[in-house]
């Protein structure tokens, strides 16, 4: 059993070990005064977990219900939302009763918005079970729903009571879905750590699931606790996202992943960052060959124009700039604030 420590505003523990996800109850019931959960996953998950989490936490002596959305990146919607509440309320759900994510990111994401909201707020607890929820999207208390307008645009900072992640679970994803994740596991190298860069090149992460993801949440808890509301340091999780958005809005999310995205747009800051002559020689090359590695994307043939256009309805624009992540070197990033009118450019290299 790894554990991780989160002091955020609300402090909690991220609980990393193999089969913990049997034991839900017991969580459930050190962490909440609950008699109701409302277990919420999506089609793909419930027939691989949900009895299990039942039977968990049904043996805890909590009454649960399930409410099972259709998977996939279309369903995360408000009218998803509405349903959830719908599901909350018709199972009687208090202030006081606990919400349990079980799934990937979109179900994490959308799951705990509903807690932020319901109720004006009730305790939710994250069980993530792909790789980019596990090293990523579970932790930090960001929760939201897209917009026909533009991903996570309504969302709110609502902290889990605790995340149990269970590397097990990413034995039933497709490989897909590993790769996806390996988008966001090769940003915490890129961003903060080189000693871990180092190890993804030498190692197959593959193999090293366990530590990758305690790394992981390790950078990300460090990040989240000194930032919480993404005021300044926050910000450097997103390299890379700021063009991985703009690719995935230019390809109306079809046939690209969230880490996919990522991976194209960190090698092309790092290229943009070389070609400013900011970030040193060579690290290009670097992300490149591990992005590769990983059998991640690494180039998109859309325009500096097509690119600078889409990156700029993204929300981290802000007073007519755009706030860029970019690397001095592998695992030293920092923050760039360029005005919107100097986006094309900057992407011509
Ligand atoms: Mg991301």
């Amino acid at each position: 059993m790894k554990t991780v420590h989160v002091d955020t505003g609300r402090p909690y523990d991220i609980y990393i070990e193999k089969g913990v996800i049997d034991s839900a109850g017991e969580y459930a019931k050190k962490l909440s005064n609950a008699q109701k959960v409302t277990i919420i996953t999506d089609s793909n998950v419930a027939p691989l977990y949900q009895w299990r989490v039942i039977n968990s936490l049904s043996a805890a002596g909590f009454t649960v219900h399930t409410h099972v959305f259709k998977a996939g990146e279309e369903s995360k919607h408000l009218g998803t939302i509405a349903e959830m509440y719908k599901a909350l309320a018709d199972f009687g759900m208090t202030r006081k009763d606990l919400i349990v994510a079980l799934g990937g990111g979109v179900c994490g994401d959308m799951a705990g918005f509903a807690a932020a909201t319901y109720l004006r707020g009730i305790d939710f607890m994250q069980i993530p079970t792909s790789l980019l929820a596990q090293v990523d999207s579970s932790v930090g208390g960001k929760t939201g729903v897209d917009l026909p307008q533009g991903k996570n645009l309504v969302g709110a900072f609502h902290q889990p009571v605790a995340v149990l992640i269970d590397p097990d679970t990413l034995l039933t994803l497709p490989d897909q879905f590993i790769i996806d994740g390996m988008g966001e596991v090769i940003k915490y190298g890129c961003i903060k750590d080189a000693a871990f860069f180092d190890f993804l090149e030498q190692e197959n992460a593959l193999q090293h699931l366990e530590e990758v993801i305690e790394t992981c949440v390790s950078i990300k808890r460090d990040v989240v606790s000194r930032d919480e509301r993404e005021a300044g340091e926050r910000m450097l999780l997103n390299f890379g996202h700021t063009l991985g958005h703009a690719i995935e809005k230019l390809r109306d999310f079809k046939g690209i992943t969230h880490g996919m995205a990522v991976a194209v747009g960190m090698v092309m800051m790092t290229r943009a960052g070389e070609a400013q002559g900011i970030t040193e020689a060579g690290t290009t090359a670097r992300v490149e060959a591990l992005c590769k590695k990983y059998l991640l994307p690494v180039k998109e043939s859309f325009s500096a124009e097509e690119l600078a256009k889409a990156a700029q309805s993204d929300k981290k624009t802000a007073g007519g700039g755009i706030s860029l992540v970019l690397l001095h070197t592998i695992g030293d990033s920092f923050t760039k604030k360029l005005p919107l009118e100097e986006l094309r450019a900057f992407f011509e290299f």
